[in-house]
């Protein structure tokens, strides 16, 4: 087991410094462009390809290679630091990355996760499709369903997935569909929907309040055939985390050890990363006010000397570093503490998305007149964090996952 340590080794140093320098130079300029334009950034995406950010040897290297789990977040908070749109245009890929490993075998990730990256010369997308029109936070009533067609060794896939980052424009689509209906969340599986087939579209691309460099559609899935091999983590697997499912199902007692549920397991893995994207945008905010408050003359002297000002930047801070405290924990106990006791992934999402949130905010009300206008960047960086609360599982989940783990008792 790695000590947890606040002290980053030399090469995370090296990665915090090479992100940052990318989200200076590349991200933060384009910003303000593509949340005009609302299209997904394709030119930006290639340069991070160029310089390796956006691959699989990135993901690979910052997920398994690194033993104390701090460096994704470190990675995603300087990215989102320049932009989150742009910012969850590099990382969405690595939604439906986390989707293969979390339940593929070792073949199908090595198989398909570099394929949701593509090569520098031609970048390719990875799309994670859980939500659907009525099932958001209730990821056990997923209608999408998968039946397998014994005789050709096929899957054939029907429904609709709403609120898809790169939906459509995916080359790899990582399905999430329900294969027994009556076993709820326990009787889903995941399906890797190849690029090209037949019958996967793009429905309605949403227009959004924020991040709107990151690309949001509707997924529909029109009688979709994939080879069974698609099945992650294959049939054998699937076959007996049904029978136990539906063991448990009868004899409830047993449900506790029925089996992963598979978008569940991602949520686990992504969510340290997605507070972590939260921590930046929140920074991002802060640093902006306080220069600006040192500048800007109000009755004859800067705002900063005022104490209401100062000491909004004082609490915007500690919020900031606490929320990244927790990134940390939550991150290196995913990595080295066999698993989360209270719920520390959903706890380190709760406080992020609120501090990213507020802080932003508070930006708006130091910059006055300012920071409400298209000009400054902190009504943007407003926009964009809301999301923080909503996407990975809202507020309100958060709060249900980490109740239910302080207390053993199923709250509701
Ligand atoms: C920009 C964007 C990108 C996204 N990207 C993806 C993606 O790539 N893949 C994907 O699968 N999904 C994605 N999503 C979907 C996202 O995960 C869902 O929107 C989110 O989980 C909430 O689901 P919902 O919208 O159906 O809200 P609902 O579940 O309908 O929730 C509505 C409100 O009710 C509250 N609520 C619901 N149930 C409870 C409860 N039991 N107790 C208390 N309060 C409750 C919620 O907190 C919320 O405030 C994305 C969404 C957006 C907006």
């Amino acid at each position: 087991m790695t000590e947890f340590s606040l002290t980053l080794d030399e090469d995370q140093l090296q990665i915090q410094q090479w992100v940052h320098d990318f989200a200076e130079t590349v991200v933060r300029p384009a910003a303000e462009e593509w949340d005009e334009r609302e299209e997904f950034p394709y030119p930006i995406v290639e340069e991070a390809a160029k310089i390796g950010l956006y691959s699989f040897d990135f993901m690979a290297n910052a997920m398994l290679g690194d033993s104390t789990g701090l460096t994704m977040p470190i990675a995603m908070e300087e990215l989102f630091w320049g932009d989150a749109g742009i910012g969850l245009a590099i990382f969405g890929s690595g939604l439906a990355a986390a989707g293969i490993a979390g339940v593929g075998t070792p073949e199908q990730v090595m198989e398909w996760v570099p394929q949701c990256y593509g090569t520098p010369d031609k970048i390719q997308l990875g799309a994670f499709c859980v939500s659907e029109p009525d099932a958001g936070s209730d990821v056990s009533s997923l209608r999408t369903r998968a039946v397998y067609d014994e005789a050709n060794d096929e899957w054939v896939l029907n429904g609709t997935k709403a609120w898809i980052t790169n939906g459509g424009i995916a080359d790899i689509h990582v399905v999430v569909a329900s294969v027994d209906p009556d076993l709820r969340s326990r009787g889903q599986a995941s399906f890797i929907i190849p690029p090209g087939t037949k019958g996967l579209s793009q429905g309605q691309k949403y227009k959004k309040m924020g991040i709107k460099a990151s690309h949001t559609a509707e997924v529909v899935l029109d009688d979709v055939r994939v080879p069974g091999s698609c099945l992650l983590g294959g049939k054998e697997k699937l076959d007996e985390k049904l029978a136990r499912a539906r063991e448990a199902k009868a004899n409830p007692k047993a449900a506790a050890t029925s089996g992963k549920q598979p978008a569940m397991a991602t949520f686990e893995a992504t969510r340290p990363a997605v507070a972590a994207m939260a921590v930046g945008i929140a920074r991002a905010a802060w640093e902006y006010s306080l220069d600006y408050a040192k500048e800007r003359k109000a009755f004859g002297k800067a705002i900063i000397e005022n104490q209401a000002i100062a000491f909004m930047l004082a609490d915007m801070k500690t919020e900031i570093d606490a929320s990244r405290l927790l990134v940390w924990r939550a991150a290196w106990l995913a990595r080295n503490g066999g698993g989360y006791v209270h719920a520390e992934g959903s706890q380190s999402k709760l406080k992020a998305g609120r501090t990213a949130v507020w802080v932003t905010e508070r930006a708006i009300q130091i910059l006055g007149g300012y920071g409400y206008v298209r000009e400054y960047p902190v009504e943007r960086w407003h926009r964009d964090s809301k999301i923080m609360d909503i996407f990975e599982g809202t507020e309100q989940i958060q709060q249900l996952v980490i109740a239910r783990a302080i207390s053993g008792i199923r709250i509701e």
